[in-house]
Formats: structure tokens, sequence, C-alpha cells
């Protein structure tokens, strides 16, 4: 290669090194191309409800609009359904359970349970994009960990249908009767499936009330029951509002009353149900803290918080949603924190490139802008990604706040947003109350190094769901829940079935 040639390629080579400088001090690696999912799913123009193994038409002849957070567009319309909707399919899945449901053997129940879910696996695309246009999740986490998760509890449920001698060894276990479960809108087949599934396998049969703003899937969730061939009235789903909720917690037929969503309904519901004689179990809110300490492996560290707060707009009840952040390591965390932060493609959920999706619905989106408005008011410092939000539909930057006060709105209250709070600690001690520090006890993440270190804080941690160097981790086989007012029962693994059984 002659001299002047060398010269040129240097310069070139110089050239570029500039360019791509230029674009990551503007905080994106790569601009991707635009990568819409492009299957159509089939919609009606409306829905009733699925009561007795038909769609049945809410008796008010009422109907709510169902909407895609990201567009603002009217995706279809659903029953709104009253206390007379309810009263309907509590007769038909008791009917149902005491008519076939309860006299099958555990082994042809299972049958069912693997049939539904090799027909979620079939239709898991559908069921994906579905979820995606009606909750505003991006289409990688609905179709990568959300539909995975869905066929995985029906799979891992199946097989305890034929085993329940076992759950409790050398106690008798039966089926409790009918059971009513209500669930909300950030994981709306996920929250389905945590419910439906163990359910039936421990022979009990359903009343299903999904979130106003999410019930799409639980609906085609209903067409897969049909498909499956499962008997009429063992699955029934009522949709509506907070009082179709309320009026399936009333009602005197039901025996089980299962209940995921806000702390605030949960311990109205629990004072309704309290006055009878049903079993309850409560998965409430979170405030779950992330405790990075100086010797964890940063880099990994701080992908694990952008996960563990990030991941589904903040929307997960145990969402890292406070980092403490050992003060020694405090300025590189942020550093790191923030370069990552820049990274995070927020915008259309259907597009298979984005990190961060829609917020849920309007109220939400009021809610965390109100939240981080007051927050803003409280002291320490706030930091937004910089990043161009759409247009159209209800989209929030991610953000920080760093060293407000324990007392700060944001620190203590439950954002369910991508909303994350920053303190400091000096040793695992303080660390440890500082993560205790709440009304909450849902779920903590350690990161350290040292095994001991992780043992030691974990015992000391007052939540249900620990994890170490990882976060936002679910499995079938594991049981989840929290303490205080997090809620009480577990969902999930063998102690997920105990709610749903008697035991003598
Ligand atoms: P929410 O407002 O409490 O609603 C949850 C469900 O309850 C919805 O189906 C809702 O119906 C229904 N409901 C409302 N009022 C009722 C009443 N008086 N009686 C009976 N049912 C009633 O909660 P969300 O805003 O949908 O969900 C977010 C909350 O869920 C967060 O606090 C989150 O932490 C929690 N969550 C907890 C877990 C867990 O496992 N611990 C998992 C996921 C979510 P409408 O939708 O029609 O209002
Ligand atoms: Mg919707």
């Amino acid at each position: 290669m002659t001299k002047k040639k060398v010269i040129k390629k240097k310069a070139t080579k110089k050239k570029v090194a500039k360019k791509a400088s230029h674009k990551i001090s503007k905080g994106m690696v790569f601009e991707y191309a635009p990568a819409p999912e492009s299957t159509k799913v089939e919609i009606l123009p409306k829905y009733g409800n699925f009561i007795g193994g038909k769609f049945v038409a809410p008796k008010s002849g009422k109907y709510m609009e169902s909407r895609n957070p990201a567009t603002g567009e009217l995706i279809t319309k659903i029953a709104l359904s009253n206390a007379s909707d309810i009263d309907s399919a509590v007769k038909a899945a008791r009917k149902a359970y005491t008519e076939t449901w309860s006299k099958l053997s555990g082994m042809d129940r299972g049958k069912y349970l693997f049939r539904i879910a090799r027909i979620i696996q079939e239709r898991s695309r559908e069921l994906a994009i579905l979820e995606t246009m009606d909750g505003g999740k991006p289409i990688k986490e609905s179709r990568d960990v959300d539909l995975p998760l869905v066929a995985q509890h029906f799979f891992y449920n199946a097989g305890w249908a034929d085993k329940l001698d076992y759950v409790m060894p050398g106690k008798k276990v039966k089926s409790i009767g009918v059971c009513g479960q209500i669930i909300p809108w950030n994981f709306p087949l996920m929250m389905a499936a945590w419910k439906i599934a163990p359910a039936l396998a421990c022979g009990n049969t359903i009343v299903l009330k999904p979130a106003e703003q999410t019930s799409l899937t639980a609906l085609r969730l209903a067409e897969i029951c049909k498909e499956a061939g499962l008997p009429d009235g063992v699955v029934n789903i009522v949709t509506g509002a907070g009082e179709t909720g309320a009026a399936l917690v009333e009602h005197k037929g039901v025996n089980k009353i299962a209940f995921t969503g806000s702390t605030d309904i949960g311990k109205h519901i629990a004072r309704t149900a309290g006055k009878t004689d049903k079993k309850l179990t409560m998965e409430l809110g979170g405030k779950s803290a992330n405790i990075i300490f100086a010797d964890a492996a940063i880099d990994q560290a701080v992908d694990g918080v952008v996960n563990g707060i990030y991941f589904n707009q903040g929307h997960v009840c145990c969402a890292g949603s406070r980092l403490l952040v050992e003060e020694s390591v405090k300025d590189i965390v942020l550093k790191k924190l923030q370069k990552r932060m820049k990274q995070i493609r927020v915008g259309n959920p259907l597009d298979k490139n984005t990190d961060l999706g829609a917020i849920n619905s309007k109220e939400q989106f009021d809610k965390i802008k109100s939240l981080v408005k007051q927050g803003k008011t409280e002291g320490g410092e706030f930091w937004q990604a910089p990043c161009s939000l759409p247009t159209k539909g209800y989209f929030f930057a991610p953000c920080y706040f760093v060293d407000q006060s324990g007392s700060a709105s944001i620190s203590r209250e439950e954002v369910f947003g991508p909303v994350l709070s920053i303190t400091t600690f000096r040793t695992p001690e303080e660390a440890v109350i500082k993560a205790n520090d709440t009304a909450y006890g849902l779920a903590a993440g350690v990161w350290s190094e040292k095994g001991s270190k992780i043992h030691k804080v974990a015992a000391g941690l007052r939540a249900g769901v620990i994890w170490a160097n990882t976060y936002n981790k679910f499995d079938a086989t594991s049981p989840f829940g929290g303490f205080k007012e997090s809620g009480y029962g577990r969902e999930g693994g063998r102690h997920g079935l105990l709610p749903y059984l008697e035991v003598r």
C-alpha cells in the first residue's frame, strides 16, 4: 500500500469514529428502521360475556369502549355488566361444578389444561398482538415474556391436577367450589392464567372479572376454553367496571375471592368478604427496592435496575421502583444509568424494537404526571431521559429522582410508571432498614459479588420475592406474593394450589 493511501485510510477511520461518537453523545448507539408487527388480528365490533360456554349480551345492553392507549383508536366494545350478569355467571359456574367438573378425575382435568396450554402456544402470536394493542406494552414483552409464562402456568398446573394428594402429604385435599377472580390491567392474560390454571387443576369452577381497560385477551382465552372442549360453565368471563367486581365479591354463591390489584381496593374487598365465610387471597401493590453494593458487577446491576423499573412502563406490582446504592459507587452508577436510559426506545408498542410502550390509560398517565410534578416540589434532583415521544397516545419518558427525603411521595407511593427513586446507604444494616421502610413488602433485588452478603441481607428483608443479581424473573414453579400491605396468599408453585384447596 502506498503512503498516500495509508494516510487516506487513517483519515476515513477518524471520520467514522467522529460520526459514531456524535451518535453516542446524542444518546443512541444505533438508529433502527421501524419494524412494526404486521400480522392482523381479527377483532369483532363488540363482545358480550362468556357465561355457560356461550358469549351472551349483558343484561343492561350496555357496552364500554376498549381503546388502544398508543393511538387512542377504538378497538372494540365490551360488555358493561351488572350484578344480574354476575349472578348468571355464578349460577353457571355452580352448575358446572356440581354436575361435571368436581366429578372428573384429576387426570381428566389435567387433559383439558394441557389442551388449553397447547392452544395458547399455537395462538400466541395473535394473543401477544392483542395484548399489546389493548394494554400498550411492547410487543417484545408480550411475545417473549407474557405469552410463554401464560402457557407455562397452564402446563405446570396441568401436571398437578392428578397429583393433588402430594400437595400436602398425609392430608386429604378437596376443591372448594366456585371461585371469583378479579385481575388488574398490567399483565392481563398472565394474571388470568395465574388465577385460572391452579383453580381448574384443583377442581374448582370460575367467574373471572378482568380489568375494564384490558379485557380482550381474557375474552380470547374464553374462546380457547371453548376450542379445548372445556365443559360449559367451568370458566366464565364477565367484563365490566369496579361495580361488576364488587357484585362478584358480594355474591353469596362464591366460595373464594382471589384478587390482584391496588391495596386500596384490596382493603375494601377484604372488609366486604370478611363478613362472609369466603376464602380470600390478595396480591396487592408494591414499592420494591433494588440494593446495589459497591462490590457488585455494576454494568449488570444497572441493567437489572433498568429492567426492574422501566420494564412494562413500570406497570409492574414488583417493579424495583426504589434504588438503594452504596454511597461509594453512587456517581458511577448514576453515570451508567443515564447512559443506559438514553438508549431506551420509547414508542409504538407494536414495533419490535420498542423497549418502553404506552402508559395503559389516560387515568394512569395523569396519575404519573401528577406524582412527578409533586415530586419536583419535594426536593432532590430530577433527571429524565431525553427522547422524542410519539405525538398521539400516552407516553412518558423514563426518569428518576435522587436523594429525596424518605417522606417524599415518589419514594413512598406506588407510582406504577417509569419513575425511579434513588437514595444511598453506607452499611448492609442501613440498606436493610431503608429497604424495609415501606408499607409494602412484595419484592427486592440484591446486587453483590459476595454470596454470604446476599444471604445475610436477604434474610433481613421483609419481601415475598427476593432476586439476587437479577430482577423481574418469573417462573410458574415458584411462589409469588407479598408481606404487609402487598397482600397475602401465594400464586405459582405448590404454594399457589393451597388457596384453591380445602385441606382436611
Ligand atoms: P385496581 O384499580 O385495584 O383494580 C383491580 C381490579 O379490581 C380491576 O378488575 C377493577 O375493575 C376491580 N375493582 C375495582 N373496584 C372494585 C371493587 N370495589 N370491588 C371489586 N373489584 C373492583 O388495580 P389496577 O389499577 O387495575 O392495577 C394496578 C394495581 O395492581 C397496582 O397497585 C399493582 O401493584 C397491583 N398488582 C399487584 C400484583 C401482585 O401480584 N401483587 C400484580 C399485578 C398488579 P376495573 O378495572 O373495572 O376498575
Ligand atoms: Mg384498552
